[in-house]
């Protein structure tokens, strides 16, 4: 398998410490989706002069070069994808949190073009309550029953 500082600089990008870090922080984190500000405060702690900015930049440049996806889910912040293989999410409304789901669509089987548009991306966001927000809710209904 290929080091970090090899992925980094194939892609033309300096592995610097940070950087480097930053990118070990997605790979490891590959459920979470984070945002700049999750990825900041978590490195903080091993690097405490790493800044927002340089995070941001970061993830821009990883963005670019094609080594993280961008997920706009929420609609309100950009959340970071170490899987940039064309995969679906879904959001709970109750605790935030963002998956990963399996959905069948042509696209992700090799189609590429729909009415004559050729397609270079396919985001499928799905919203609702997860399994163990709904677990929750039942739970709580049982409780308060006589
Ligand atoms: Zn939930
Ligand atoms: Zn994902």
């Amino acid at each position: 398998m290929k080091s970090f500082k090899t992925i980094l600089e194939e892609k033309g990008i300096k592995p610097t410490y940070q950087r480097l870090k930053i990118f070990e922080y997605m790979s490891r984190n590959i459920v979470n989706h984070p945002t700049v500000e999750m990825i900041y405060e978590k490195l903080l702690k091993d690097i405490p002069t790493i800044s927002m900015t340089t995070v941001y930049n970061t993830l821009n440049a990883f963005l670019e070069k094609g080594l993280v996806d961008a997920i706009t889910i929420t609609g309100t912040e950009m959340r970071y994808d170490f899987n940039t293989d064309s995969h679906h999410h879904f959001l709970c409304k109750q605790c935030g949190k963002i998956m990963d789901i399996e959905v069948t669509c042509p696209f992700s089987e090799g189609k590429k073009s729909q009415h004559g548009h050729r397609v270079e991306e396919v985001h499928g966001y799905f919203k609702g309550i997860c399994k163990d927000c709904l677990k929750d809710v039942k739970n709580s209904a049982e409780e308060s029953s006589p």
